[in-house]
C-alpha cells in the first residue's frame, strides 16, 4: 500500500504546468500572469476632476463668500479649449480634463451651484479636488507581475492600463465521466436498483472551483467497449480525465480493466479513509493525466481534494496547491484505522477565539449528505488511531467559492 503522501507526490510528479496562452480579459479571469505587466502611459492619463463642481484659480477666493462668473461648462469625455481666466471659473464634473489656468476645483457642495454665476464659501487647498496625470500608475511602471492570481482588481487594472488580452496559464481542460450500469440522470425515474448519478456532477463542480474549466460527460455503463470509445472520444479535448467508479476489485470494476490496458495507468491501494483504490496515469499521445477515483461519493470527493485538486493547482501555475490548513480542538474523539489516513467530515467553527471541530456524518463513504454538511475535512494521521476529545486534530478547511 502507497501513503497519500507518495501517491501524491507520483501525481504532482506527472503533471506539468500548462503552456502559456494569450486569452481574452475574461478568459483570463482567475487564471496566473505569465509576463510582467507594464503600463505603456500614465494613470490618471490627464490631470482631471475627482469631484462636480467648478475649476477655479485659489488666488480669486481670497475673500469669502466669493461670487463668480461661470463660462462655461467641461463634462467627462471631450477634451475642453476653455480657459480659466482671472477672476472667472468652468462648471467642472467628475473626472473631466482640468481646464488650463485652473489650480483647484471647487466640490458643488461648497457652493450654491449657479450656472451663470456661482457663490463659493469655503476655499480648496492649491491642487484640491485634482487628480494629477501618474499618481495611480507612471508611464512605464509594472503594475502586475508576472506569477499574479487574477482576481477583479488584477483585470480591472489590465484594462485601464489598455491591455485587452493577457498572457496566462490557461485553466486546464477537465473532462468528468462517471462509470456504472446503475447510473441514472438525475430527475429521470428510477427503476428497482438504479440510482442518480451524482459523481459526475460534484466532480465537475469540485474541478471548476479548484480553477478548470470542466465538462460533464456523464456516464458509461459497466461494459468495457463503451467505456473504451468514451475515453478515446474524450482524450482529444481533454488536459485531465477524471472518472469514477469501477476501480475496485468487483467482477463488473470495468475502468480498472479498461484503462490498465493504456498508457501509465496504474492502480495502487492507497492508505486512506475514505477512497483507498486509486487509478492514475498517463494516456494517449498526449500523455494526458487520468485520475480513476473510487465510485462511492465521498470517496469520490476525498480523492478529488486529495490528489486531483492539486494536480489541478500546479497545472495552472497556481500557489498554494492545498487548500488552507487549520489546527483545531475536537469537541468529541475522533477514531481513525491504524497505518491508515483518515478525512473527517467535520464542521469548523470559531469558539473563545480558537477553532474548534465537530464531526458532522458517519465514516460511511456513502454518506454524501454528511460531506455536504462539512465545511472541512479533519486528518488524522497515519499513526494516530485516537484523537481525544479537546485534543489538536490538522483541518483541511473547504471554500466552496467558484474561481
Ligand atoms: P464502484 O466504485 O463502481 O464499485 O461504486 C461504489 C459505490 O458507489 C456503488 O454503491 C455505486 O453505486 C456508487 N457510485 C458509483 N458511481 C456513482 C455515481 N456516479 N454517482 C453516485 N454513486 C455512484
Ligand atoms: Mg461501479
Amino acid at each position: 500500500m502507497r501513503t497519500v503522501a507518495e501517491h501524491l507526490a507520483a501525481v504532482l510528479d506527472t503533471v506539468q504546468v500548462l503552456s502559456p496562452l494569450e486569452l481574452g480579459l475574461m478568459d483570463a479571469h482567475g487564471c496566473v500572469l505569465v509576463e510582467d505587466l507594464a503600463a505603456p502611459a500614465p494613470l490618471p492619463g490627464f490631470d482631471n476632476s475627482a469631484m462636480d463642481g467648478y475649476a477655479v484659480r485659489v488666488a480669486d477666493l481670497s475673500e469669502l463668500p466669493a461670487v463668480l462668473p461661470v463660462t462655461g461648462d467641461v463634462a467627462a469625455g471631450p477634451a475642453s479649449a476653455l480657459r480659466v481666466q482671472a477672476g472667472l471659473c468652468v462648471r467642472i464634473m467628475t473626472g473631466a480634463m482640468l481646464p488650463a489656468g485652473a489650480d483647484a476645483v471647487v466640490p458643488l457642495e461648497w457652493t450654491d451651484g449657479g450656472t451663470a454665476q456661482v457663490r463659493i464659501d469655503r476655499r480648496p487647498e492649491p491642487g484640491g479636488s485634482i487628480r494629477r496625470a501618474g499618481e495611480d500608475v507612471a508611464a512605464g511602471e509594472v503594475v502586475l507581475t508576472a506569477g499574479t492570481h487574477l482576481g477583479a482588481a488584477q483585470i480591472g487594472l489590465a484594462a485601464a492600463v489598455g491591455r485587452s488580452r493577457l498572457r496566462v496559464r490557461p485553466r486546464p481542460r477537465v473532462v468528468v465521466l462517471s462509470t456504472g450500469s446503475e447510473l441514472v440522470e438525475p430527475g429521470e425515474r428510477l427503476a428497482p436498483g438504479r440510482i442518480a448519478d451524482s459523481n459526475s456532477f460534484a466532480l465537475t463542480a469540485a474541478a471548476r472551483e479548484a480553477g478548470a474549466l470542466a465538462f460533464r460527460v456523464g456516464m458509461v455503463p459497466d461494459d468495457p467497449r463503451r467505456l473504451s470509445e468514451a475515453i478515446e472520444d474524450q482524450l482529444v479535448r481533454a488536459d485531465v480525465l477524471v472518472t469514477s467508479g469501477g476501480v475496485s476489485v468487483g467482477a463488473y470494476d470495468v475502468v480498472k480493466e479498461v484503462l490498465s490496458q493504456l498508457g501509465t495507468m496504474s492502480f495502487d491501494k492507497v492508505a486512506m479513509q475514505p477512497g483507498m483504490p486509486q487509478g492514475f496515469g498517463t494516456v494517449g499521445p498526449e500523455l494526458t493525466p487520468v485520475f480513476g477515483l473510487p465510485g462511492n461519493p465521498v470517496s469520490a470527493l476525498v480523492s478529488f481534494e486529495a490528489f486531483v485538486r492539486p494536480a489541478l493547482r500546479k497545472m495552472l501555475g497556481a500557489v498554494p496547491l492545498e487548500r488552507p490548513r487549520v489546527t483545531a480542538r475536537a469537541v468529541e474523539p475522533f477514531t481513525s484505522p491504524p497505518g491508515k489516513r483518515s478525512f473527517l467530515r467535520v464542521l469548523l467553527e470559531v469558539y473563545d477565539g480558537a477553532y474548534v471541530v465537530t464531526p458532522v456524518s458517519g465514516s460511511g463513504s456513502h454518506l454524501l449528505a454528511g460531506m455536504a454538511r462539512a465545511n472541512a475535512l479533519a486528518i488524522v494521521p497515519e499513526d494516530v488511531e485516537r484523537v481525544e476529545a479537546g485534543g489538536a486534530v490538522e483541518v483541511l478547511v473547504l471554500e466552496r467559492r467558484a474561481r
